[in-house]
Protein backbone atom coordinates (compact mmCIF):
# COMPACT_ATOMS: atom_id res chain seq x y z
CA UNK A 1 0.00 0.00 0.00
CA UNK A 2 1.09 3.48 -1.09
CA UNK A 3 2.45 5.22 1.96
CA UNK A 4 1.64 8.63 3.16
CA UNK A 5 4.85 10.37 2.90
CA UNK A 6 6.62 8.30 0.99
CA UNK A 7 9.98 10.48 -0.50
CA UNK A 8 8.80 13.29 1.54
CA UNK A 9 11.24 14.95 4.08
CA UNK A 10 10.12 16.00 7.25
CA UNK A 11 12.14 17.92 10.59
CA UNK A 12 11.20 17.13 13.84
CA UNK A 13 12.51 19.00 17.08
CA UNK A 14 12.93 18.27 20.44
CA UNK A 15 12.26 14.43 18.45
CA UNK A 16 14.83 13.00 21.17
CA UNK A 17 11.75 12.16 23.62
CA UNK A 18 7.82 11.95 24.12
CA UNK A 19 5.78 13.68 21.34
CA UNK A 20 8.51 14.72 19.20
CA UNK A 21 9.97 11.23 19.38
CA UNK A 22 6.26 9.48 18.60
CA UNK A 23 5.86 12.18 15.75
CA UNK A 24 9.38 11.06 14.55
CA UNK A 25 8.35 7.67 14.11
CA UNK A 26 4.66 8.01 12.66
CA UNK A 27 6.31 9.86 9.85
CA UNK A 28 8.97 7.37 9.42
CA UNK A 29 6.48 4.45 9.24
CA UNK A 30 4.15 6.62 6.65
CA UNK A 31 7.26 6.03 4.05
CA UNK A 32 9.40 9.95 5.03
CA UNK A 33 12.85 11.18 5.57
CA UNK A 34 12.92 11.76 8.93
CA UNK A 35 15.46 14.42 10.55
CA UNK A 36 15.65 14.27 14.04
CA UNK A 37 16.61 17.14 15.78
CA UNK A 38 17.20 17.60 19.46
CA UNK A 39 20.08 18.62 21.76
CA UNK A 40 20.48 15.66 24.29
CA UNK A 41 23.22 13.17 21.56
CA UNK A 42 21.87 10.22 23.37
CA UNK A 43 17.92 10.59 22.87
CA UNK A 44 18.23 11.81 19.53
CA UNK A 45 20.74 8.94 17.52
CA UNK A 46 18.69 6.33 19.81
CA UNK A 47 15.64 7.98 17.50
CA UNK A 48 17.09 7.93 14.43
CA UNK A 49 18.45 4.36 15.42
CA UNK A 50 14.60 3.43 15.93
CA UNK A 51 13.90 4.65 12.41
CA UNK A 52 16.49 3.04 10.80
CA UNK A 53 16.15 -0.28 12.88
CA UNK A 54 12.58 -0.14 11.32
CA UNK A 55 14.08 -0.12 7.71
CA UNK A 56 13.34 4.00 7.87
CA UNK A 57 15.51 6.81 6.55
CA UNK A 58 17.01 9.03 8.86
CA UNK A 59 19.60 11.63 10.22
CA UNK A 60 20.42 13.15 13.62
CA UNK A 61 21.56 16.56 13.36
CA UNK A 62 22.48 17.52 16.76
CA UNK A 63 20.72 21.47 17.67
CA UNK A 64 19.74 23.54 20.25
CA UNK A 65 16.53 25.28 19.02
CA UNK A 66 17.30 28.50 21.30
CA UNK A 67 20.85 28.86 19.55
CA UNK A 68 20.23 30.58 15.89
CA UNK A 69 23.46 29.21 14.52
CA UNK A 70 22.73 25.83 15.27
CA UNK A 71 19.06 26.04 13.80
CA UNK A 72 20.31 27.51 10.70
CA UNK A 73 23.06 24.72 10.30
CA UNK A 74 20.12 22.54 11.10
CA UNK A 75 17.75 23.21 7.50
CA UNK A 76 21.78 24.08 5.93
CA UNK A 77 22.60 20.39 7.00
CA UNK A 78 18.69 19.11 6.14
CA UNK A 79 18.91 20.16 2.41
CA UNK A 80 22.18 19.36 1.57
CA UNK A 81 21.62 16.01 2.96
CA UNK A 82 17.55 15.23 1.43
CA UNK A 83 17.43 17.85 -1.50
CA UNK A 84 14.57 19.66 0.30
CA UNK A 85 12.07 20.46 3.12
CA UNK A 86 8.59 19.22 2.95
CA UNK A 87 7.15 19.27 6.22
CA UNK A 88 8.81 20.72 9.92
CA UNK A 89 7.00 19.77 13.48
CA UNK A 90 8.50 22.41 15.72
CA UNK A 91 8.38 20.48 19.43
CA UNK A 92 10.99 21.04 21.37
CA UNK A 93 9.66 22.69 24.62
CA UNK A 94 10.68 22.87 28.25
CA UNK A 95 8.03 23.58 31.25
CA UNK A 96 11.05 25.28 33.24
CA UNK A 97 10.55 26.54 36.96
CA UNK A 98 6.83 26.29 38.56
CA UNK A 99 6.10 29.27 40.50
CA UNK A 100 3.72 31.88 40.51
CA UNK A 101 4.51 34.98 38.96
CA UNK A 102 6.24 36.86 41.23
CA UNK A 103 8.05 34.44 41.88
CA UNK A 104 9.18 33.45 38.58
CA UNK A 105 12.68 33.91 38.48
CA UNK A 106 14.10 36.23 35.25
CA UNK A 107 16.41 33.87 34.21
CA UNK A 108 13.72 31.08 33.85
CA UNK A 109 11.43 33.15 32.35
CA UNK A 110 14.34 34.11 29.83
CA UNK A 111 15.18 30.54 29.11
CA UNK A 112 11.48 29.14 28.99
CA UNK A 113 10.91 32.10 25.89
CA UNK A 114 13.94 31.43 24.56
CA UNK A 115 13.54 27.74 23.84
CA UNK A 116 9.94 27.34 23.39
CA UNK A 117 8.99 30.97 21.57
CA UNK A 118 12.05 32.50 19.91
CA UNK A 119 12.97 28.54 19.10
CA UNK A 120 10.09 28.55 17.33
CA UNK A 121 10.17 31.77 15.72
CA UNK A 122 14.09 30.80 14.45
CA UNK A 123 13.40 27.11 13.22
CA UNK A 124 9.99 28.72 10.76
CA UNK A 125 12.51 31.60 9.76
CA UNK A 126 14.99 28.93 8.25
CA UNK A 127 11.98 26.74 7.10
CA UNK A 128 10.17 29.16 5.67
CA UNK A 129 13.61 30.58 3.67
CA UNK A 130 13.87 26.87 2.32
CA UNK A 131 9.87 26.41 1.84
CA UNK A 132 9.33 29.89 -0.17
CA UNK A 133 12.56 28.27 -2.55
CA UNK A 134 10.50 25.42 -3.07
CA UNK A 135 6.97 26.93 -3.44
CA UNK A 136 5.60 24.27 -1.02
CA UNK A 137 5.52 23.40 2.26
CA UNK A 138 3.70 22.90 5.98
CA UNK A 139 4.71 23.51 9.54
CA UNK A 140 3.27 22.54 12.88
CA UNK A 141 4.20 24.38 15.72
CA UNK A 142 3.98 22.36 19.34
CA UNK A 143 1.59 24.66 21.35
CA UNK A 144 -0.49 23.32 24.14
CA UNK A 145 -4.17 23.76 25.76
CA UNK A 146 -1.93 26.49 28.05
CA UNK A 147 -1.23 28.42 24.90
CA UNK A 148 -5.50 28.43 24.83
CA UNK A 149 -6.03 29.04 28.86
CA UNK A 150 -3.79 30.24 31.76
CA UNK A 151 -2.52 27.88 34.32
CA UNK A 152 -1.24 29.18 38.13
CA UNK A 153 2.48 28.80 38.50
CA UNK A 154 3.44 28.51 35.11
CA UNK A 155 3.78 31.80 33.87
CA UNK A 156 6.74 31.78 31.05
CA UNK A 157 5.53 28.43 29.80
CA UNK A 158 1.70 29.94 29.19
CA UNK A 159 2.86 32.66 27.75
CA UNK A 160 5.20 31.20 25.55
CA UNK A 161 2.68 29.06 24.35
CA UNK A 162 0.44 31.70 23.71
CA UNK A 163 2.76 33.10 21.93
CA UNK A 164 3.10 30.48 19.84
CA UNK A 165 -0.23 30.63 18.37
CA UNK A 166 -0.20 33.99 17.38
CA UNK A 167 2.82 33.49 15.76
CA UNK A 168 1.44 30.60 13.88
CA UNK A 169 -1.90 32.60 12.58
CA UNK A 170 0.64 35.29 11.39
CA UNK A 171 2.81 32.71 9.75
CA UNK A 172 0.09 31.26 8.02
CA UNK A 173 -1.38 34.71 6.74
CA UNK A 174 1.69 35.76 5.54
CA UNK A 175 2.36 32.29 3.28
CA UNK A 176 -0.87 31.32 2.15
CA UNK A 177 -0.72 32.48 -1.19
CA UNK A 178 2.99 30.39 -1.08
CA UNK A 179 1.53 26.99 -0.96
CA UNK A 180 2.94 26.86 2.89
CA UNK A 181 0.12 26.29 5.32
CA UNK A 182 1.38 26.75 9.34
CA UNK A 183 -0.89 24.88 11.88
CA UNK A 184 -0.09 24.27 15.53
CA UNK A 185 -1.42 21.52 17.69
CA UNK A 186 -2.61 22.10 21.40
CA UNK A 187 -1.89 18.83 23.45
CA UNK A 188 -3.88 18.59 26.63
CA UNK A 189 -2.08 16.11 29.54
CA UNK A 190 -0.03 13.84 27.47
CA UNK A 191 1.98 10.46 29.41
CA UNK A 192 5.45 11.88 28.40
CA UNK A 193 8.63 12.45 30.85
CA UNK A 194 7.61 15.88 30.68
CA UNK A 195 4.26 15.27 32.66
CA UNK A 196 6.41 12.24 34.80
CA UNK A 197 8.56 15.75 35.48
CA UNK A 198 5.79 17.39 36.66
CA UNK A 199 3.97 15.38 38.44
CA UNK A 200 7.33 14.19 40.40
CA UNK A 201 6.11 10.46 40.14
CA UNK A 202 3.40 11.20 42.57
CA UNK A 203 0.37 8.55 41.79
CA UNK A 204 -2.09 10.86 43.29
CA UNK A 205 -1.18 14.35 41.26
CA UNK A 206 -1.33 11.67 38.49
CA UNK A 207 -4.61 10.73 39.28
CA UNK A 208 -5.98 13.86 39.41
CA UNK A 209 -4.83 14.80 36.25
CA UNK A 210 -6.94 11.76 34.70
CA UNK A 211 -9.80 12.84 37.05
CA UNK A 212 -9.62 16.04 34.70
CA UNK A 213 -10.00 14.75 31.39
CA UNK A 214 -13.78 14.62 30.58
CA UNK A 215 -12.08 11.06 28.62
CA UNK A 216 -11.13 9.73 31.80
CA UNK A 217 -7.55 9.29 30.82
CA UNK A 218 -4.57 11.29 29.97
CA UNK A 219 -3.38 11.27 26.25
CA UNK A 220 -0.85 9.20 24.61
CA UNK A 221 2.08 10.95 22.07
CA UNK A 222 1.42 9.00 19.63
CA UNK A 223 -2.17 10.59 19.72
CA UNK A 224 -1.29 14.01 19.35
CA UNK A 225 1.46 12.40 16.60
CA UNK A 226 -1.16 11.35 14.71
CA UNK A 227 -2.72 15.18 14.83
CA UNK A 228 0.62 16.08 13.45
CA UNK A 229 0.38 14.12 10.21
CA UNK A 230 -2.69 15.21 9.58
CA UNK A 231 -1.40 18.59 9.70
CA UNK A 232 0.99 17.93 7.23
CA UNK A 233 -1.25 15.76 4.78
CA UNK A 234 -2.98 16.46 1.60
CA UNK A 235 -6.27 16.06 3.93
CA UNK A 236 -5.43 19.22 5.67
CA UNK A 237 -4.94 21.06 2.10
CA UNK A 238 -7.67 23.92 3.04
CA UNK A 239 -6.07 23.95 7.13
CA UNK A 240 -3.63 26.72 7.88
CA UNK A 241 -3.86 29.53 10.84
CA UNK A 242 -5.62 27.07 12.66
CA UNK A 243 -4.36 25.79 16.43
CA UNK A 244 -5.67 22.33 16.98
CA UNK A 245 -6.54 21.34 20.73
CA UNK A 246 -5.82 17.29 21.13
CA UNK A 247 -6.96 17.15 24.64
CA UNK A 248 -9.71 14.45 25.68
CA UNK A 249 -11.94 17.48 25.88
CA UNK A 250 -10.15 19.09 28.96
CA UNK A 251 -10.42 22.51 27.45
CA UNK A 252 -14.61 21.92 26.35
CA UNK A 253 -14.97 21.72 29.88
P1 LIG B 1 9.64 15.77 26.61
O1 LIG B 1 9.37 14.32 26.70
O2 LIG B 1 10.40 16.47 27.68
O3 LIG B 1 10.30 16.05 25.19
C1 LIG B 1 10.82 17.32 24.84
C2 LIG B 1 12.06 17.09 24.01
O4 LIG B 1 12.59 18.37 23.60
C3 LIG B 1 13.17 16.40 24.82
O5 LIG B 1 13.80 15.44 24.00
C4 LIG B 1 14.10 17.54 25.16
O6 LIG B 1 15.42 17.11 25.40
C5 LIG B 1 13.99 18.37 23.90
N1 LIG B 1 14.49 19.73 24.10
C6 LIG B 1 14.36 20.50 25.21
N2 LIG B 1 14.97 21.69 25.00
C7 LIG B 1 15.51 21.64 23.76
C8 LIG B 1 16.27 22.55 22.99
N3 LIG B 1 16.63 23.75 23.47
N4 LIG B 1 16.64 22.20 21.73
C9 LIG B 1 16.29 20.98 21.23
N5 LIG B 1 15.60 20.07 21.92
C10 LIG B 1 15.20 20.40 23.17
O7 LIG B 1 8.26 16.56 26.51
P2 LIG B 1 6.94 16.33 25.63
O8 LIG B 1 5.84 16.21 26.59
O9 LIG B 1 7.14 15.33 24.57
O10 LIG B 1 6.83 17.79 25.01
C11 LIG B 1 6.96 18.06 23.62
C12 LIG B 1 6.21 19.35 23.33
O11 LIG B 1 4.84 19.16 23.66
C13 LIG B 1 6.69 20.54 24.15
O12 LIG B 1 6.70 21.70 23.35
C14 LIG B 1 5.63 20.65 25.23
O13 LIG B 1 5.51 21.97 25.74
C15 LIG B 1 4.40 20.23 24.46
N6 LIG B 1 3.29 19.81 25.30
C16 LIG B 1 3.40 18.70 26.09
C17 LIG B 1 2.32 18.33 26.88
C18 LIG B 1 2.34 17.10 27.76
O14 LIG B 1 1.38 16.91 28.54
N7 LIG B 1 3.33 16.26 27.69
C19 LIG B 1 1.14 19.09 26.86
C20 LIG B 1 1.08 20.20 26.03
C21 LIG B 1 2.17 20.55 25.26
P3 LIG B 1 15.82 16.71 26.93
O15 LIG B 1 14.95 15.57 27.31
O16 LIG B 1 17.26 16.33 26.82
O17 LIG B 1 15.59 17.94 27.76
Amino acid sequence: MARLFAEKVVLVTGAGSGIGRASALAFAREGAKVVVAEYDPNSGEETAALIQGDKGEAIFICTDVSKEEEVKTLTEKTISTYGCLDYAFNNAGIEGKIAPTANCPTENWDHVLAVNLKGIWMCMKYELLQMLRQKKGAIVNCSSVAGLVGFKDLPAYVASKHGIIGLTRTAALEYAKENIRINAVCPGVIQTPMIERVTGGNAAVQVQFEAGEPIGRLGQPEEVAAAVLWLCSGAASFVTGHAMVVDGGWVAQ
